[in-house]
C-alpha cells in the first residue's frame, strides 16, 4: 500500500494493482511495441480492449441485452445537457428530483431544452437526506424522471430506488460499480469515470436500445446517443487510454469477488466511520440523516472551524490526502470508493479517536 491514503472525491483511488499493471505494459502493450495511447482506435490491438471492457462491464453488473453500453466524453456535466437534448422533445416534460448540487446542475441544462419539473427536493434540509415525500404516481406526458443515485458532496445516498412507469434515469457517477443494483429498472445509467471506474475522460452510459429509437434525430449527430450506439462508441476517436485503465479495474473487481463482494467492503467501510462518527459524543456530527447516509462519501463535521483546519492539517501529516469537504459546503468529507481499502478506513478512523481524545 502507499504510504499517502487517498480520500479525494474524484478524481480518485485507483487499485494500486490496475496502476502497477498500467506502468509494466506502458511503453510495450501486449507485445505490439508500444503504448495502448499509440493504438489505432480501428486496430485490432485496441479493439480487444474496447470489447472486454463493454463485455466485462455487461457481466459485473448483470446489464441485461435490453441494454447498450456507450463509451461517451464529456463527463457527467455533458450528460446533463445530451439527456434532455435526446429526450425532451414533441413537448414532453422531464422530471427532476433534486438531492444536490449535481441534480441541479443537470435540472438546469434541462431547462435550456424544454419543459421541466421538480417533484421532490430537500434543498430546503440542506440536502441532508433524499427526498421524502415523492408524488411519483402521477407524472403527466414525462419524457423521463432523473435522480442522481449517490450526493458526492452531501454524502447521501439512495437506498431503493423508485417503481414509476415512466423512463427513469440516474446519474451514478459517484456510485456506480460499488453495489449491485437492477440495471433493469432504468432505461438510462450515466456516470463519468473518475471515482469507481477508472481515470476521467471516458463517460459510461448504459441505455435501453428500444428507447434510443425514440430520441430525437434533428440534432447534430455527435450528440445523439444512436450515433454512438450504431458505432460501437467507435463514431470518433474515443478515449483509448481510459477504457484501457477501466478494463484493468474491472479485472480488479472480478478478482475481488465481483461486486457482491465490493459491496460487503463498502458497507463494511462505511460503518466504520460512521461508528466513530456516532461514539464520538458529538464531537464530530455527520451532515447527512442516517437514512440517506451514503457508503462512498462520509460527510461530518467538528465543533469549530479552528478544530476542522487543525484536523486536515494534522491528517495531512500522517499522509491522509483528500479529506476537506467540497468547497460549497465546507467541513470534512472522506471519500471511500471501492479501490480506497478497510485499512485506510481503519487508520483514518484510529485517527480521529486519538485526535478527538486530545481536543
Ligand atoms: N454528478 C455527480 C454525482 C458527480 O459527483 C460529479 C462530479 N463530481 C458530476 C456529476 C460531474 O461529473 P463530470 O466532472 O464528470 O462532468
Amino acid at each position: 500500500m502507499s504510504k499517502v491514503l487517498n480520500f479525494n472525491a474524484g478524481p480518485a483511488a485507483l487499485p494500486r494493482s490496475v496502476l502497477e499493471q498500467a506502468q509494466a505494459e506502458l511503453v510495450d502493450f501486449n507485445g505490439t511495441g508500444m503504448s495502448v495511447m499509440e493504438l489505432s482506435h480501428r486496430s485490432g490491438a485496441y479493439d480487444e480492449v474496447h470489447v472486454q471492457a463493454k463485455e466485462q462491464l455487461k457481466s459485473i453488473m448483470n446489464i441485461p441485452d435490453t441494454h447498450d453500453v456507450l463509451f461517451l466524453q464529456g463527463g457527467a456535466s455533458h450528460q446533463f445537457a445530451m439527456l434532455p437534448m435526446n429526450f425532451l422533445h414533441s413537448n414532453k416534460v422531464g422530471y427532476y428530483v433534486l438531492s444536490g448540487s449535481w441534480s441541479e446542475k443537470a435540472l438546469s441544462e434541462a431547462e435550456k431544452i424544454g419543459d421541466t419539473k421538480v417533484v421532490a427536493s430537500s434543498k430546503e434540509d440542506t440536502y441532508s437526506h433524499i427526498p421524502k415525500e415523492l408524488a411519483l404516481d402521477s407524472l403527466p406526458n414525462a419524457a423521463y424522471l432523473h435522480l442522481t443515485s449517490n450526493n458526492t458532496i452531501f454524502g447521501t445516498q439512495w437506498g431503493n430506488f423508485p417503481d414509476v412507469n415512466v423512463p427513469l434515469v440516474a446519474d451514478m457517477s459517484s456510485d456506480i460499480l460499488s453495489k449491485e443494483i437492477d440495471v433493469s429498472k432504468f432505461d438510462c445509467i450515466y456516470a463519468g469515470a473518475q471515482k469507481n471506474l477508472g481515470p476521467s475522460g471516458v463517460t459510461v452510459v448504459i441505455i435501453r436500445k428500444d428507447w434510443i429509437k425514440e430520441a430525437n434525430k434533428a440534432i447534430p449527430k455527435i450528440l445523439q446517443y444512436e450515433t454512438h450506439a450504431k458505432a460501437n462508441s467507435l463514431y470518433n476517436t474515443p478515449p483509448t487510454f481510459s477504457i484501457y485503465i477501466l478494463s484493468l479495474v474491472l479485472n480488479w473487481v472480478e478478482a475481488q469477488g465481483g461486486i457482491g463482494a465490493v459491496q460487503r467492503m463498502n458497507e463494511q467501510k462505511a460503518n466504520l466511520l460512521y461508528d466513530c462518527i456516532d461514539s464520538s459524543e458529538g464531537f464530530y456530527k455527520g451532515h447527512a440523516s442516517k437514512e440517506s447516509r451514503s457508503n462512498m462519501n462520509v460527510t461530518f463535521t467538528l465543533p469549530n472551524k479552528e478544530l476542522t483546519e487543525k484536523f486536515l492539517k494534522e491528517a495531512k501529516e500522517l499522509g491522509m490526502s483528500g479529506l476537506n469537504g467540497h468547497r460549497s459546503v465546507g467541513g470534512c468529507r472522506a471519500s471511500i470508493y471501492n479501490a480506497v481499502p478497510l485499512e485506510a478506513c481503519e487508520q483514518l478512523v484510529e485517527f480521529m479517536k486519538i485526535f478527538k481524545g486530545k481536543n
